[in-house]
């Protein structure tokens, strides 16, 4: 009798798991059908383009379903409930959906509801995201005709996708006012709950260097208690008044994690961090922004996870042990503005290291420094991943794990 892999999300994780699967498992045995709310599929880091005008929605969305292989079910529909005693996943219209393996890529969305104040004190007025493309079409709007005077770039708490990204918001809001001639006119304030401007030391010091060479004032440790008109407040009271607030809102997992009782308290999935098997079930799988791991939440995680998550699969299908281990390899650039960016490399244990990308000497790209070559990447990526990463073609020195070949650890995280 045929068996089934269920995929639920089609985005970035989802679909590179079809293409992969539909290209690893035997057609004999196996239907793979994958599901998604959403007839749309989105490039989200070309959202951090669409404020300062140089991309618009046409950039970042394409229909769904133009991605999915031939010979795999793609359904739109939304997952309800996953009854995973049963192995099915009822949907929002009633039907049920009976799997043998089960793969959870539903990845993560914002919830500005989750701060006090948020919702009520402007948002979308004064107070934009930059995560969705509404919002970062609503952001392009008010800084055509922003004329100061504080802005606050603003991480509600982490874990947040692309932890870079608010960095890169910042860089840019700096850049784009200088085009303007109008810089004089703007503060910019960098409001963040870590203690520094990154998670990973060494890469903290080098952005932190940058603000500074930029003039964007960093209010570290900054824990979020409530939004006030035109204010923050943190939990120790102190507060960062602004004109225009640029946010980061909470970052949670869907709530169908939650109906499920799959998830943690902020709905992500507890995941085996080298195997990628969900704690509570063996039959589950999980990858991408869904999971609760400490690697980033990036899709170039999502995509590296995806050629381990495979090969566990059929082991798991031929009763083997689950011998890939994934070792939380991530890169993300970082558009620093100014027609520069940076490149960083890192996994579970290394912090970003220094030297170049993806091939020894050759590069061409230059990780932990901002280079020109850097940010024609950080551009090249849109096309990358619309026709080679999400068709899951294999690109040349771009591994699952991290390589260390013409790398070197800087000598503060040694
Ligand atoms: C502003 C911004 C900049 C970024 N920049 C970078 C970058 O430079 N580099 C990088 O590597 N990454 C970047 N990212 C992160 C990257 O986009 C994500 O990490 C990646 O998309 C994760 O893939 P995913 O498949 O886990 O989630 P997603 O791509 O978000 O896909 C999840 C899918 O699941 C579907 N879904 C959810 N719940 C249900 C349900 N109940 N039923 C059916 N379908 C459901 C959704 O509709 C969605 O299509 C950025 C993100 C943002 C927002």
């Amino acid at each position: 009798m045929m068996k089934k892999i269920l995929i639920v999300g089609a985005g970035t994780a989802g679909t590179i798991m079809a293409v992969r699967l539909s290209r690893t498992l035997s057609r004999k045995e196996w239907t793979i059908t994958v599901l998604d709310k959403d007839e749309n599929h989105y490039y989200q880091p070309g959202y951090l383009f669409i404020p300062f005008g140089i991309y618009t929605k046409r950039d970042v969305i394409r229909k769904g379903a133009r991605y999915i292989p031939a010979g795999v079910e793609y359904m739109l529909a939304e997952a309800e409930q996953i009854v995973a005693d049963r192995n099915r996943v009822k949907l929002k219209d009633a039907r049920e959906i009976a799997y043998d393996i089960l793969i959870i890529a539903t990845g993560t969305t914002i919830h500005p509801e989750e701060t006090d104040g948020m919702m009520e004190n402007g948002w979308r007025e004064n107070i934009f995201d930059f995560y969705t493309v509404d919002g970062a079409e609503a952001l392009a709007k008010k800084l055509r005709d922003f004329h100061g005077r504080k802005v606050a770039i603003h991480v509600a708490e982490m874990p947040i996708k692309c932890p870079v990204a608010p960095l890169e918001i910042a860089f840019m809001t700096d850049w784009y006012f200088t085009q303007k001639g109008v810089r004089q006119n703007v503060d910019i304030d960098f409001v963040t709950p870590l203690s520094g401007a990154f998670s990973k030391p060494l890469t903290s010091k080098v952005m932190g260097h940058m603000l500074g060479e930029r003039k964007i004032n960093m209010v570290a440790d900054f824990g979020t208690e409530r939004v006030e008109s035109g204010k923050l407040v943190s939990y120790d009271n102190r507060s960062v008044e602004y004109d225009l607030l640029i946010t980061t809102p909470t970052n949670m997992g869907d709530a169908l994690l939650e109906r499920s009782g799959l998830g943690d308290d902020l709905n992500f999935v507890p995941t085996d961090k080298f195997t990628l098997q969900s704690e509570a079930h063996d039959n589950i799988f999980a990858l991408g922004d869904a999971t609760n791991l400490p690697s980033s939440k990036a899709g170039s995680v999502a995509h590296f996870q995806s050629e381990i998550l495979t090969d566990n699969i059929l082991s798991y299908i031929r009763g083997k042990e689950l011998k890939a281990a994934f070792d939380g390899h991530s890169n993300c650039f970082i558009e620093a503005g100014y027609g520069k960016a940076f490149l960083i490399d890192f996994n579970y244990d290394l912090d970003p290291v220094e030297g170049t990308y993806p091939f020894p000497v050759l590069g061409p790209f230059s990780l932990l420094k901002n280079t020109r070559l850097n940010h024609l990447g950080k551009l090249s990526m849109k096309y990358v991943y619309w026709d080679i990463l999400l068709r899951g073609i294999p690109v040349p020195g771009i591994t699952s794990k991290m390589g260390m070949a013409g790398k070197k650890i800087p000598r503060e995280s040694s």
